[in-house]
């Protein structure tokens, strides 16, 4: 585990060893602004934790942190004034959906139209 914590990028952002735009942050999870923003408001929410990989590590043990996480992507809409136009959560889980981050992490799109269905 400590391992890859050390060679997590998401692991780094949260130990402040690369910087990032933190938009929110309380004692379960950092929100930043995605480096390659695929919209105009895009938020990343990252678990300070490194338990789970993806969402298919997810058990009941996580139900609170998954609450959390869901709670948290309204509460940064409202905040950043995407909650009336409307905005998509998104949870990237495994190659075919292009996880490219092994850290889970909650994506917050808005400010545009967003297509349906996705690419
Ligand atoms: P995913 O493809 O779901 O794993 O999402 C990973 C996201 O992390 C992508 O949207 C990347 O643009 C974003 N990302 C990767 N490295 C950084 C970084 N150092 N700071 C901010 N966002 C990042
Ligand atoms: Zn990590």
């Amino acid at each position: 585990m400590e391992n890859i914590e050390q060679s997590c990028t998401f692991c780094s952002i949260v130990a402040k060893d690369i910087p990032s735009e933190v938009v929110y942050q309380d004692e379960q999870v950092v929100a930043i602004k995605d480096a390659n923003p695929q919209a105009p408001v895009h938020v990343l929410l990252i678990p300070r934790e490194h338990n789970l990989e993806s969402l298919n590590d997810a058990s009941k043990l996580d139900l609170s942190l998954m609450g959390h996480l869901l709670y948290t992507a309204a509460k940064v809409a409202n905040q950043l004034d995407i909650a009336e136009s409307g905005y998509r959560v998104v949870i990237n889980t495994g190659d075919a959906s292009g996880q490219s981050v092994a850290h889970l992490h909650v994506h917050v799109l808005g400010g545009r139209h967003l297509a349906w269905p996705p690419g």
